[in-house]
């Protein structure tokens, strides 16, 4: 082993020790972010993704691209998935008082689905809080695991038997198997960013998101475009007729309270 090898895994473990003391004192140093999601048709925000934030004494504010994985390894998303849940919720429920039909989408990992009562865990915080299912949209990314894996099919199918949403993340990026997309119980697919960055330019991306909002026609899902920062990127995603719109261009994550403003 080289004395690299070594100082990169001391790194992690001390990474993961951080993550593990923030967990267990109370979930100190988490915040759940909300990024707003745009209704093209009704011209307004009618929904949010729940994004998670990590703040530390000592690594400051890390990208969850960095923590999330570190978090799997352990599983100790298990508990703090849980969490994020029950926050998401409680934020949609109020959220729901001003605008009905308002929806709050929750990130899930796979060592969630797999590793954990992941249905159970979602009924308990959506029964405390007394919400309708269907203003919970669960995401679960795109990968071999939803083809492939019987127990995961078996989650999205609980959920969508108890009315909760699902979305597809990061649509086009992982395992592509268009065949497979008629036979999950989807409601929303969520074409990843990066076929939104040269889109105005790039006749490629123009027809990939063109040719997936018409699968999604016949299909019945709606789509979600992700990334989108310009507003030529906005009026032509409008233009192919995409039903809803995050990004940049309409706002960042933001803590629940500035989100409101
Ligand atoms: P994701 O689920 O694909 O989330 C979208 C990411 O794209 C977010 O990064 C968001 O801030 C970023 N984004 C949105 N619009 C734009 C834009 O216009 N431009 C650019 N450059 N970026 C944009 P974030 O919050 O850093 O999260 C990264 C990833 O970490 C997420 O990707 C997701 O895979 C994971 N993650 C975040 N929160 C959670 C969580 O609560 N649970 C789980 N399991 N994973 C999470
Ligand atoms: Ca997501
Ligand atoms: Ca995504």
């Amino acid at each position: 082993y080289s004395k690299e090898q070594y100082e990169t895994y001391i790194h992690k473990m001390d990474i993961q020790e951080h993550l593990r003391s923030s967990i267990i004192n109370g979930f100190n140093g988490f915040e759940v972010y909300y990024q707003p999601i745009f209704n093209t048709s009704c011209n307004a925000i009618r929904g949010a993704e729940a994004l998670i934030r990590w703040n530390s004494d000592k690594y400051g504010f890390m990208s969850p691209v960095d923590f999330i994985p570190l978090l799997e390894e352990s599983s100790l998303i298990i508990p703090l998935g849980k969490w994020i849940i029950t926050q998401a919720v409680q934020q949609c429920k109020k959220w729901c008082g001003i605008i009905p039909d308002f929806t709050v989408n929750i990130n899930l990992s796979f060592v969630q689905v797999i590793k954990s009562d992941i249905v159970g865990d979602a009924m308990e915080c959506i029964t405390q809080e007394d919400i309708s299912h269907k203003n919970i949209v669960f995401e679960v990314t795109e990968s071999g695991e939803l083809e492939n894996n019987p127990m995961v099919r078996n989650v999205l199918r609980s959920f969508e038997l108890l009315g909760f949403k699902l979305a597809i993340d990061d649509f086009g990026t992982g395992y592509s198997s268009l065949n497979y997309i008629k036979q999950l119980p989807l409601d929303i697919i969520k074409v990843d960013k990066t076929f939104i960055d040269d889109i105005v330019e790039d006749d490629y991306a123009q027809a990939f998101v063109k040719l997936i909002v018409d699968l999604s026609k016949t299909i019945g899902t709606k789509i979600v475009v992700e990334g989108v920062e310009h507003k030529e990127q906005y009026d032509l995603l409008k233009r192919l007729g995409v039903d809803y719109i995050q990004g940049y261009y309409f706002g960042k994550p933001v803590p629940a309270k500035v989100f409101e403003e």
